[in-house]
């Protein structure tokens, strides 16, 4: 059965060109649920824990910088069928493939500098929303 939650994040390209609002109104409108919202900021040690599946890509080291470089909005998100149904809103990972009308090919500078994270999975969702909310924060 396909899980009722899935975790996102904007990210900080997307935060400093000043489109979180934008995202969220997107994001509610098709349906999900804010079940947790806040505004922070990794180290590059957080960020490369939380990359830590693409320790062995070639882009990790950019990636971990990139992702601490400013201020991110993590999100826990609730609706039927919730990691797929995101992954269709956000669109693919590089913007110029990314579906017309998605938050991606909306916002998204660059296939690194993308806009927002989504969950894979339901497990990795879980872990992601771990990683950055306690169970007293979840609304
Ligand atoms: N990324 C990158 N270069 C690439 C592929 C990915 O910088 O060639 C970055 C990008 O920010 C992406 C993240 O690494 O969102 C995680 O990659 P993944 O393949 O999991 O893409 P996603 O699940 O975010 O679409
Ligand atoms: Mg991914």
């Amino acid at each position: 059965m396909s899980g009722k939650r899935t975790f996102t994040m904007i990210k900080p390209d997307a935060v400093i060109a000043g489109h979180t609002g934008s995202i969220v109104k997107m994001i509610e409108e098709a349906g999900f649920r804010i079940l947790a919202m806040k505004k922070t900021r990794l180290s590059a040690e957080l960020a490369g824990k939380f990359y830590e599946i693409h320790k062995e890509r070639p882009f990790y080291g950019e990636l971990c910088s990139y992702m601490s470089s400013g201020a991110i909005v993590p999100m826990i998100l609730e609706k039927e069928n919730a990691v797929e149904d995101f992954r269709k809103l956000i669109g693919a990972t590089d913007p110029k493939k990314a579906a017309p009308g998605t938050i991606r090919a909306l916002f998204a500078k660059s296939i690194d500098a993308n806009a927002i994270h989504g969950s894979d999975s339901d497990a990795n969702a879980e872990i992601e929303s771990n990683f950055f909310f306690s169970q007293f924060e979840r609304f």
